[in-house]
């Protein structure tokens, strides 16, 4: 699950994760009302506004009605409204959000943190994610901050450094120094550091979280250490046990569809294709998308209704994948081996009819434990639905139908 950089921030500090310091708003007055209220905490008068949406490049993305980018200066508190009015509202593109871009519904007003000191701010990229192969977490950082960690990757990798954690110990002392000695600190920030990076990866495990990204990480003029902008990755496996954090889910960034698939239960995922499909079983449901695939036809979606696929499963099944205006026909494919195919068979009877008006081809194929008797009861229905038995004259159907 993804959560917004002022949510990101907001639980960073709780793990005294050293932070650029903001509060969210809604409207250019609740964002005038948050800079005077920053300004008691941090004592700055420049503050820095920033798109809330779950993709990044705010920076250089725009905002397709005013122009305005998705991070904007605002010197002076009077200036501030009319940033906010320019961003809230309007569609922000960015290179992560595709041409479509992303509705700005909040913004986050924060303190302006490269103000002028006694030594130049330096901008760092660190992440925190785990290397499946190893089976441990691992920290990348580079001195490379605040630009696009894929361009560093591709044009200075030796830039770009690996810190592997061993789970049974945890982040050592020598591995925080070694990160903040690479990074060419030393002094005050070299112990800022230290205590960072620490605090940053206390955080990453104590929320069960799948990736953390921090670009930039600011040492700023006065030595401090700070996580500039936060992307924050939890791992939906352990959302059960962390109900506050599961409750920052902001419905407006996800998928309708998925969002409904799992409300009821339902594994699905949308494409791009027009066609259809609603299987048992994740195995079954990629060999579905293969042959409609070399059948000439191109899946719409991925969608496991699990082991019980009964007339509530389809209807909301069926339901989801009509909400998608590409799909051209809807083709169900049910191995019936706990479940039997007259059972199932009668719920898609019941879901078609109380749906009513499914204006598309739908093809069924029943396979496994009373095929035959479920392959009856759809024929004898009178309902506009076509039936076969193996795969391969499922996919034959879609193909004639589509
Ligand atoms: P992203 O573009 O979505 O990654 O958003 P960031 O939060 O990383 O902000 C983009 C860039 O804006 C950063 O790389 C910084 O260079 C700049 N920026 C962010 N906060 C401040 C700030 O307080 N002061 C100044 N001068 N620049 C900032
Ligand atoms: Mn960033």
């Amino acid at each position: 699950m993804n959560i917004h950089e002022y949510q990101a921030k907001g639980i960073l500090k709780s793990f005294g994760v050293g932070i650029q310091e903001g509060i969210v708003a809604k409207t250019p007055e609740e964002a005038v009302e948050a800079a005077k209220q920053l300004t008691e905490q941090t004592g700055t008068e420049w503050y820095v506004v920033k798109a809330q949406i779950h993709a990044g490049g705010r920076g250089k993305g725009t905002i397709k009605e005013t122009g305005a980018h998705g991070v904007v200066l605002a010197k002076g508190i009077d200036k501030v409204a009319d940033i906010v009015k320019s961003i809230v509202g309007g569609v922000l593109v960015t290179k992560q959000t595709g041409e479509d871009g992303k509705k700005v519904n909040q913004i986050l007003v924060a303190q302006d943190v490269y103000y002028p000191g006694e030594v130049e701010t330096e901008e760092f990229y660190m992440s925190v994610l785990l290397n499946r192969q190893t089976g441990r977490n691992i920290i990348m950082y580079s001195t490379e901050g605040g630009m696009d960690i894929e361009t560093v990757a591709e044009k200075t990798p030796e830039l770009i450094y690996k810190e592997e954690v061993d789970p049974k110990v945890g982040l050592q002392g020598f591995q925080a120094r070694k990160i903040a000695f690479n990074l060419g600190l030393s002094g005050n920030a070299f112990k800022e550091m230290t205590k960072f990076v620490t605090s940053l990866y206390n955080a990453y495990v104590g929320i069960d979280a799948s990736m953390f990204e921090i670009n930039p990480v600011l040492k700023t003029s006065d030595n401090k250490i700070i996580a500039v902008d936060a992307k924050v990755n939890l791992d939906d496996n352990a959302l059960f046990r962390h109900k506050d954090y599961a409750a920052m889910l902001d419905e407006s960034e996800e998928d309708a569809a998925e969002l409904e698939a799992a409300k009821h239960d339902l594994s699905f995922v949308k494409l791009d294709g027009n066609v259809g499909c609603m299987v048992n079983g994740a195995g079954l449901a990629m060999a579905t998308m293969d042959i409609i695939k070399l059948s000439g036809g191109d899946p719409a979606n991925f969608l496991d209704v699990g082991g019980a696929a009964n007339a509530v499963t389809v209807e909301a099944g069926f339901r989801i994948i009509l909400k998608d205006p590409n799909v051209k026909a809807i083709l169900l494919n049910i191995f019936g081996g706990i479940v039997r195919c007259d059972r199932v068979a009668a719920g898609v009877v019941e879901a078609v009819k109380s749906i009513g008006d499914i204006n598309i081809p739908v093809i069924v194929r029943l396979q496994g434990t009373n095929a035959e008797e479920g392959k009856k009861i759809i024929d004898d229905s009178g309902l506009k639905v076509n039936s076969a038995i193996t795969l391969q004259d499922a996919a034959n159907l879609v193909k004639e139908l589509v």
